[in-house]
């Protein structure tokens, strides 16, 4: 009886020492999600969004900063460098301010340019008279200076250097660099390559679409046409 009792006791002992099935089975292969890369998209913080002013309220002659209303502009403001033909800085700093009913018309023309994927690139806007009286310091020439006492569109507001480049910012070919005084800049200079003459074409029928007419002698300066009467100004914008 003992042996027997000894021998279930021992059977009893060895299935209880087997090992349990485990629970924690290991799969046959373990899937492993790919790691998302973002090699192509660097971080970046999120740009603030911009606000810009409205033209409610103001009157069409007031003087405003054109980049509070739009950040649709280029800018290469010559007479705030040396890089200009007078090989003098003019300004104190480099801003485009025009006339309130002078923004509203670049504004929508640039809207037209910006469809065709171009933008307008300044090079002048409004002038203060004095800064006129020192240009004409430096060149006492009406061929190339507009006689301070008299004005020009550009002392009123009125008036704007440009030519157009492309939205990634490369300048459109109008076969002549800004205040180059020579045929070659006139408009009815037809002896040019087509693709100048189609530039210098799209920015003045666009720009005619808007209130504005051209000079014969210089493709980049363009004055609107309700801007012809107002007074010349001194208005001095600040500088920081
Ligand atoms: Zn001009």
């Amino acid at each position: 009886m003992t042996n027997r009792i000894c021998f279930f006791l021992l059977l009893v002992l060895i299935s209880s020492c087997k090992d349990k099935p485990s629970e924690e089975k290991k799969p046959d292969q373990v899937f492993e999600e790919p790691m998302e890369t973002f090699d192509s998209v660097p971080l970046e913080k999120p740009e603030p969004q911009k606000t810009f002013l409205t033209f409610e309220g103001l009157a069409d002659t007031t003087f405003v900063r054109l980049a509070d209303f739009s950040d649709g502009f280029a800018y290469d403001l010559r007479y705030a460098t040396e890089n200009n033909f007078l090989k003098e800085k003019v300004y104190d700093c480099a801003e485009c301010y025009t006339r309130v009913k002078t923004a509203k018309a670049l504004i929508a023309a640039n809207s037209d340019f910006h469809d065709q994927g171009v933008r307008i690139k300044f090079f002048d806007c409004y002038r203060p008279n004095s800064v006129q009286y020192k240009m004409w310091e430096i060149v006492s020439n009406p061929q190339y200076v507009a006689n301070p006492d008299k004005g020009s569109i550009h002392n009123k507001g009125g008036a704007v250097d440009i030519t157009l480049e492309t939205l990634e910012g490369e300048e459109l070919d109008m076969g002549t660099d800004f205040d180059f005084f020579g045929k070659r800049a006139y408009h009815d200079m037809t002896d040019l390559p087509q693709n100048i003459l189609d530039n210098r074409k799209l920015l003045k029928e666009t720009m005619e679409q808007h209130g504005f007419w051209s000079i014969r002698t210089e493709w980049w300066h363009y004055n609107l046409s309700a801007g012809s009467n107002d007074k010349v100004a001194d208005f001095k914008w600040e500088c920081d």
